[in-house]
């Protein structure tokens, strides 16, 4: 992580008096309210910065998982509008032509990538206005994921929201667009700071929680929770055939389904984790052989259920879920 370096950025971005917004050059007075001097630079001059932005920029997000963390940093400098909501599969969602309007109208867009929201990243081919961060290309540029060619995406798992490193890339990368839509703002680097600080709870969290884990056994019924299982020091003993499947959005095999079975009553695994977003007659089969080993449930979702608006919260409650 270089939160220092971003830190150091967005403060060396910072102008004397002038406040740059939307790309509108304006002269702030220095005894505007919502300008702080921080001090005066090598030739005299007043250091200042805004403290909250002067215009809200529209931002938009692909799917809910990502929302509250853009929430949390941007605060009043953004109009967040979120495409797809807890109640729709953003494997496959359709944008509608109100979508379309909000991202032609957007300053900066927030994607998932990594094939995951790809309705999205089409829409913004030839979209010369907004920024974009598209999280799997962030993740991939700094070779969080170890990829042989840096400019070659390989990421192969798209629920990137479960992964604590896109989370900490994604903070980060987010004060220094608002810094360019906004010019440097003082109340977006605190937030960021804030953000990374609740992110580093919920590490400290999942490593205290590992200590006891690691190494314990799990099978899913999707790859959705797998980024946090991993982070967790859970093995993965999802048959390999059932997994492809499964990750393909294809049916799974009856011979695929059978070994996961057999692994459920055999008592191989520690864990059975299931998506509720995506229960079907095959998962009930599933579910039903796990309980009756006793091998213990943990229920996972896709995107941010109805009533839950906190990603960070939620993956703290779900990570609680396997020691609790
Ligand atoms: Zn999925």
């Amino acid at each position: 992580m270089n939160m220092k370096l971003s830190i150091q950025n967005i403060l060396a971005l910072v102008a004397v008096c002038v406040v740059v917004s939307l790309g509108v050059v304006s002269l702030a007075s220095c005894s505007d309210p919502n300008v702080e001097t921080l001090g005066k630079d090598a030739i005299g001059n007043d250091i200042t910065v805004l403290k909250e932005c002067a215009e809200a920029s529209n931002v938009v997000v692909s799917v809910n998982q990502w929302e509250s963390l853009v929430k949390d940093v941007l605060g009043q400098c953004a109009n967040v509008k979120t495409i797809a909501g807890s109640d729709v599969d953003p494997h496959d969602y359709e944008l509608k032509p109100s979508d379309i309007a909000d991202l032609d109208n957007a300053d900066l867009v927030v994607v998932n990538g990594a094939g995951y929201d790809e309705w999205a990243v089409k829409a913004l081919e030839g979209n010369q206005h907004a920024a974009v961060l598209n999280v799997a290309e962030l993740l991939s540029q700094n070779q969080y994921m170890n990829t042989q060619d840096p400019t070659k995406l390989e990421i192969d798992n798209p629920h990137l929201w479960y992964s604590v490193e896109a989370i900490n890339i994604l903070v980060s990368n987010l004060a220094g667009e608002a810094s360019k839509l906004q010019g440097a703002v003082k109340a977006v680097t605190q937030r960021m700071v804030e953000t990374s600080q609740k992110v580093s709870g919920v590490q400290n969290a999942l490593a205290s929680e590992s200590a006891s884990l690691r190494d314990k056994k799990y099978a899913a019924t999707e790859s959705v929770a797998d980024y946090l299982a991993s982070t967790l020091g859970l093995v993965d003993l999802t048959p390999a055939e059932y997994k492809n499947a499964s990750a393909n959005e294809s049916e799974p095999s009856i011979a695929s389904i059978d070994a996961f079975e057999k692994l459920l009553t055999a008592n191989e695994v520690d864990f059975l984790i299931l998506n509720t977003q995506e229960a079907s007659s095959q998962t009930d089969r599933l579910v039903k052989a796990a309980e009756s080993a006793g091998v213990k449930v943990v229920d996972v979702t896709e995107t941010l259920p109805e009533g839950q608006d906190d990603l960070l919260n939620y993956i703290k409650s779900t990570a609680e879920k396997f020691v609790g």
